[in-house]
């Protein structure tokens, strides 16, 4: 079985005080153990029991009877994805490809920031928030529940957990403050810039460098 349940990259305590070791270690822990657990017990004995969760997401999302596999695989994913979004310290303006992107797609660092907060903030009941790479441009948006770019498209780059378990022991119901506390103090833009690059050699141009094209 190609699944595992991965260790953060970071203490439980690394991002104390703005996303506390309790929250941590719940969320973690629990809420992304269930999911992972649920994904092992739903591929075993299945056409799926060796396949990269990647391929079990894109083919789980086809058919509504595989909707339980895709919540759950997709839910693993997500939060593999949002620990490494991440890092103590982080957040503020971008550094390196990302910075000169968000300038030419996205008016600026606070064309980025406005309108990944908004994403954040608005989007109705549970789900997330992603900065994806879509035909060589930066986009923004929403996904409810599970849902992600694998099923909806782009490259993703960056994601916000903004499930109420995600924040509510740090924040209660006040889910800006906790996209604020996001970008501002916890945004792992190193990150961000590596899978930049993981999606511009996935699909390099002729000169190389595809993505920043047009960028000058
Ligand atoms: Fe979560």
């Amino acid at each position: 079985m190609k699944l595992e349940f991965r260790p953060l990259p970071y203490e439980t305590d690394a991002l104390d005080p703005v996303y506390s070791t309790k929250t941590l270690e719940l969320h973690y822990g629990k809420h992304h153990r269930t999911y992972f657990d649920n994904t092992v017990k739903l591929v075993k004995g299945t056409e799926w029991e060796d396949a990269e969760v990647e391929d079990i997401i894109r083919d789980a999302a086809k058919s509504e009877k595989d909707k339980k596999l895709f919540n759950n695989a997709a839910q693993h994913w997500n939060h593999d994805f949002f620990w490494e979004s991440m890092a103590r310290g982080g957040g503020g303006e971008p550094r390196g490809e990302i910075a000169e992107l968000i300038r030419r797609d996205l008016k600026g660092y606070d064309g980025f920031r406005d309108s990944f907060k908004k994403s954040a903030v608005e989007q109705f009941g549970s789900g997330w928030a992603w900065l994806v790479l879509k035909d060589g441009k930066l986009q923004i948006y929403s996904t409810g529940n599970a849902d992600n770019p694998l099923v909806k498209g782009g490259h993703a780059l960056l994601t916000i957990d903004v499930w109420e378990h995600a924040y509510y022991l740090d924040h209660q119901n006040r889910r800006p403050e906790f996209a604020d506390a996001f970008l501002d103090t916890l945004l792992n833009w190193d990150r961000v810039n590596e899978r930049l690059q993981q999606a511009g050699s996935a699909k390099p141009s002729k000169g190389g460098r595809w993505q920043l094209e047009g960028a000058r």
